[in-house]
């Protein structure tokens, strides 16, 4: 006990002082890019309840959350039958059970080179498991920095959050984009509104062509404003069959019906296998998912009005109304013969 608790102090000492020094530069590895590594893979891993999402191209390996400590086992054996014996980044959004439960079976079967943590800590049976591998394998974790860019390889990621503390452990996932020639893909952790409202109020570029949807599809999370800001091609929903939050919550799938995504779910499609050349997204039987799919969304109308102020906005702008106030115009003239008035901002 009083080596655990030692081993807690260390992991909080080195995390302290990861985060109030810049992060030493020998963390940030980049890999010789292969001449075979000419499509990347995103497998979003059918952990049960939980996350776990795999980026892959050649031997560079991404790891992005680990799933529940019941699924490591499950999770080790998916990642051997794809034949990777070491990852290049652990990224650990945040210490739940559901997202960090199976890190320390894959620290132990892999060899992980860099650990990304958010910095804040657990005292639960899973958390205090994967400080002991952490410890055993002389690995230690870092807080990386908000905004700065990472080479894995062919990729390049950016963690677009937490940049200040929300007060909750969801809220204060770590948020990475990662970038693959022209695809990026966004992992949200299990963040919500707060988060959202604080990424679009500061102008980050959330736009990807793949969203691992956050908190597993709960309703507190996924806004029409963040859905239509990321635009993504195809959504992932993580969560377990039958799961008791009710994940994904009803309203969600709702808000996506609005958006030109395809919602894919682990719990009725099991794991999911994206594969890219960089350009086109392709599905796990090979077949094209186009990119500028429409689809019945009203969203794909080109302008929105607002029914009690009469004013005319672009889909992109910042000012719509709320979905209750909405009325969609597929041109600009159909919206003036109304007495409709254009935005100011966004000048449709
Ligand atoms: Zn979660
Ligand atoms: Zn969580």
């Amino acid at each position: 006990m009083v080596k655990r608790k030692l081993l807690l102090l260390i992991l909080i000492i080195s995390l302290i002082l990861c985060a109030c020094s810049p992060t030493p530069r020998s963390v940030i590895t980049t890999d010789k890019i292969g001449e075979s590594l000419d499509t990347a893979q995103f497998h979003f891993i059918d952990v049960g309840q939980g996350d776990c999402t795999l980026i892959r191209s050649g031997e560079t390996s991404i790891l992005v959350d680990c799933g529940t400590y019941e699924s490591g086992g499950k999770l080790c054996e998916y990642l051997q039958n794809l034949g990777i014996k070491s990852i290049d980044y652990l990224i650990g959004t945040h210490p739940h059970e559901d997202h960090l439960g199976g890190s320390s079976a894959v620290l132990r079967m892999f060899d992980v080179k860099n650990v990304f943590l958010n910095g804040e800590m657990s005292s639960s049976y899973f958390f205090e498991r994967m400080v002991d591998v952490l410890e055993a394998k002389n690995i230690t974790p870092y807080i990386p920095d908000i905004g700065e860019k990472y080479t894995s390889g062919p990729f390049e990621f950016e963690f677009l959050s937490p940049e200040i503390d929300f007060g909750d452990e969801n809220h204060n996932s770590l948020v990475v984009r990662v970038k693959y020639k022209d695809i990026n893909a966004l992992i949200t952790g299990d963040i919500e509104r707060p988060v959202e409202s604080y990424l679009l109020n500061h102008n980050k570029d959330l736009a990807a062509d793949i969203l691992k949807v956050a908190h597993h599809g709960s309703r507190n999370a996924s806004s029409s404003e963040f859905l239509r800001d990321v635009n993504p091609t195809i959504a992932v929903i993580q969560c377990g069959k039958d799961n008791s939050y009710g994940h994904p919550h009803y309203e969600v799938l709702k808000r996506f019906e609005n958006t030109r995504a395809k919602v894919l779910r682990t719990d009725e499609n099991g794991s999911i296998v994206i594969r890219t050349d960089g350009k086109t997204l392709y599905n796990a039987s090979e077949e094209v998912i186009p990119l500028d799919s429409e689809k019945n969304g009203e969203s794909q109308k080109s302008f929105i009005g607002n029914i009690k102020s009469m004013v005319l906005h672009s889909p992109q702008c910042r000012n719509l109304p709320s979905e209750n106030n909405r009325i969609y115009f597929d041109t600009k003239e159909e919206a003036i013969d109304m007495k409709y008035k254009p935005c100011g901002n966004c000048n449709p």
